[in-house]
């Protein structure tokens, strides 16, 4: 029986790189359906780009019915047009791609042999370096890989893009996890099945720019902690628990100097200083829990991920 392959296209702003991208995405097509027994469809996600992406969409659609297309009536982030895809897609395979071709189409081959042949449920890729990225860049996004995979039980691999095939049985796992705050680096850990690394080198984007600020992605980075561990949690009463500590000693040695010296009034300097020390790391650790609290708040009002404006079939 023949397969179906979609591919989920997440789109914000990229006009000027959708045309190379279908180029691209439909050459490697006609490769695999001459070599496999397999079918392909295109979902593309207008996440409420604001030049013509959608017109662009529109008029590929018009030309192709593989093409499926759904319009934000704003923007909701990648996250979200993930979402949308997976819920759109009705392949019996389902690969994640970047329109800026970051994420190579001819590994696509590989990826299917991976679960067809070897039988792993999902093939996902993995960038060995970062090449033409801001150093400052890579060098705070090795700290997180670092940081998130010590406090958290789920499995979040460094380097790892969304650009990855599944089956199925993988895909509607993912879709049961409804969650606003989605981090989807988590969530397909989080799901388990068997998950093969394939590894490629980094390329720049054929046209247009990153959506990504270093400001946007430290704030994406601490989504991910919040969804992902409840550690800072943890560590916020350990730091507590510390400061009680050394400061029942310090009440006991001020006893034992005044019993043996007198009291002799002294230290106004470093009080201030004790006084400032303590109130940040209070500030701080109830900006721990103003995180969580926040992100709970948010899940409770169970709003929708995404707002469609207008969709084709
Ligand atoms: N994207 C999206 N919504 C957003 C930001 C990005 O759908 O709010 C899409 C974007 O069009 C691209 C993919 O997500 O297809 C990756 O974005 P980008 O290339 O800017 O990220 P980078 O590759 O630099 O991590
Ligand atoms: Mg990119």
């Amino acid at each position: 029986m023949c397969k179906l392959i979609s591919i989920i296209v997440p789109c914000y702003n990229e006009s000027q790189a959708i045309p190379c991208f279908y180029e691209a995405i439909t050459a490697q097509s006609e490769l695999m359906t001459g070599k496999y027994n397999v079918k392909f469809e295109y979902v593309f996600i207008d996440d409420g780009s604001k030049d013509n992406t959608l017109q662009v969409i529109k008029s590929y659609a018009s030309q192709d019915e593989r093409i499926t297309y759904v319009a934000f009536s704003r923007n909701f982030g990648k996250e979200a047009a993930m979402y949308a895809g997976l819920q759109q897609a009705a392949g019996d395979y389902i690969a994640i791609m970047d329109a800026d071709l970051q994420d190579p189409p001819y590994m696509l081959s590989s990826m299917y042999e991976s679960i067809v042949n070897d039988g792993y449920d999902c093939a996902a890729t993995r960038r060995v370096n970062r090449h033409g990225e801001p150093p400052v860049r890579s060098f705070f996004a090795r700290c997180f890989y670092k940081i998130i995979n010590k406090i958290s039980h789920t499995d979040i691999v460094d380097g790892a893009r969304d650009y990855r095939l599944m089956t199925r049985q993988m895909v509607d796992a993912i879709l049961d996890m409804g969650e606003y705050n989605r981090f989807s680096k988590g969530i397909f850990g989080w799901v388990g099945f068997n998950t093969k690394w394939l590894e490629f080198e980094n390329t720049e984007r054929v046209a247009g720019e990153t959506k990504w600020s270093f400001w946007g992605l430290f704030l994406y980075s601490l989504d991910g902690i919040t969804a992902f561990s409840t550690m800072p949690l943890a560590i916020a009463s350990i730091i507590g628990l510390l400061f009680c500590a050394i400061a029942f000693i310090i009440i006991l040695v001020i006893i034992a100097k005044t019993l043996i010296w007198g009291d002799r009034v002294a230290g106004y300097p470093s009080l201030v200083c004790i006084i400032f020390l303590i109130a940040g790391v209070q500030t701080f650790c109830i900006g721990i829990l103003g995180q969580y609290l926040a992100k709970t708040y948010l899940e409770t009002k169970k709003r929708p991920i995404y707002i469609v404006k207008e969709i084709n079939n």
